[in-house]
């Protein structure tokens, strides 16, 4: 939870003295806080990214782990390798396949969820004060880990097509200026987490470019690269630079995020760091989870729930547009995400969606501040409204509600 200077029955906290200096930067995440209220039935929550599960062949999926355990029980309860299964290794590369990424199963590590990726790579790069630079806004997590190891965060500007080479051109003249030491491009090129906007294909050479001229190393994270509304599958940055880009991948978006399983494909000697990292922090990721990821993969028509779970978020994501468009008030805008689970919200002069959200959850809706993605304080006039977990209809009686408690705020 983070520094907390008290302890849980609200005396003084007797270990602060005691915690590295590190944790300083550990502060808990208002989205993170919101998910209590969030969770309660009565409240539409557009706040949290919760994948839709219920299209997964529940009973086929029990079966299978079943099974796993009863044949191949002693290899899935066991210890395995930091580096992951092999076979799912190679899975994993048919899987990037699709993304125009030739890896090598060598060059794969298999993470506790992407999440942990970004934390290992976190790990290895950056040294307390090494500026990271993100688009602005960013995902939440990997502000986290960045500073849970004292980097800096530098936002860099996006428009509807995404990351701005030129607002990085300046990010990193300005850094380089002051003295400071870029490590890191941290990036989601596609259906951005929270901004719902894909870097142009225009774009991905020169950010790539910019990147190695400056001897920045790119940490490309697409968990939602398959969830393109079109269908179409944009092809990685990695594929572009493979030699200067670590990226992250997740099957929580495209199978299940309790299984916690994810991955790294880096360049090999970052690999080989990356193992040994990956061995302090957990020894190896879950055997029984990487067979369960593995066998589906082997024997379920992946692909073709993919394509499902795409038809399944087109809709919301519609649903969320015309609810957008037919209940807030003049003076919002919004982007239009092509795939993914978000879109992100600009309000009127005066509103600061960190203040209203009190107000919001009264009327019975939930949506992630605008704040919480900026590492500078910026993003009071935004918020982050997901459509991914929602049916259609509550994501239009959430709009609905959201409309009327902005509607109410004294600016407008
Ligand atoms: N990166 C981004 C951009 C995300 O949106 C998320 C999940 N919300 C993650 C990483 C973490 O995903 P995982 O479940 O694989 O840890």
């Amino acid at each position: 939870m983070g520094h907390c200077p008290q302890d849980d029955r609200g005396g003084p906290d007797p270990h602060l003295g005691r915690y590295a200096a590190r944790t300083a930067g550990m502060t808990a995440s208002e989205i993170r806080a919101l998910f209590a209220v969030a969770s309660r039935p009565e409240v539409v929550s557009l706040a949290g990214g919760m994948p839709h599960l219920a299209a997964l062949p529940l009973e086929e999926l029990a079966a299978q782990s079943a099974r796993i355990i009863a044949e191949e029980g002693l290899t899935a309860l066991q210890y395995a390798s930091a580096h992951g299964l092999p076979l799912l290794r190679e899975q994993i590369c048919e899987v990037m396949a699709l993304e125009g990424v030739a890896a090598r199963p060598d060059d794969v590590v298999v993470t506790v969820g992407s999440q942990m990726g970004l934390d290992l790579v976190a790990r290895l790069f950056c040294d307390p004060g090494d500026v990271v630079v993100a688009e602005g806004p960013s995902y939440v997590g990997a502000l986290g880990s960045f500073a849970a190891y004292q980097a800096e965060v530098v936002h860099v500007p996006v428009d509807g097509h995404g990351l701005v080479p030129d607002g990085l051109r300046a990010a990193l003249r300005q850094a380089r200026n002051a003295g400071r030491r870029v490590k890191l491009l941290y990036t989601v090129p596609n259906f951005h987490n929270p901004s719902g906007v894909t870097l142009a294909a225009g774009r991905r050479a020169e950010v790539l470019e910019i990147c190695r001229a400056s001897g920045v190393l790119v940490v490309e994270d697409n968990p939602y690269g398959l969830l393109g509304f079109d269908g179409r599958v944009r092809p990685a940055l990695h594929s572009l630079d493979p030699e200067n880009v670590v990226y992250l991948g997740s099957f929580s978006k495209t199978f299940a995020p309790g299984l916690r399983v994810g991955w790294v494909l880096a360049p090999h000697p970052v690999r080989e760091k990356l193992v040994l990292a990956a061995e302090s922090a957990m020894l190896c990721p879950p055997t029984l989870n990487q067979m369960i990821v593995s066998r589906y993969l082997a024997t379920q028509d992946w692909r073709g729930r993919i394509e499902s779970f795409r038809e399944i978020y087109r809709e919301r994501r519609d649903a969320m547009l015309d609810a957008l468009e037919e209940y807030l008030p003049p003076g919002c805008t919004w982007t239009e995400p092509d795939g993914g689970f978000y879109v992100w919200v600009k309000v009127p002069e005066g509103v600061d969606t960190k203040a209203m959200l009190p107000r919001a959850v009264a009327a019975r809706v939930a949506y992630a501040p605008g704040t919480g993605f900026y590492t500078n304080g910026l993003g009071s006039r935004r918020m982050r409204l997901s459509y991914c977990y929602p049916t259609p209809e509550r994501i239009r009686e959430g709009v609905r509600r959201l409309a009327a408690v902005l509607e109410a705020e004294p600016a407008l």
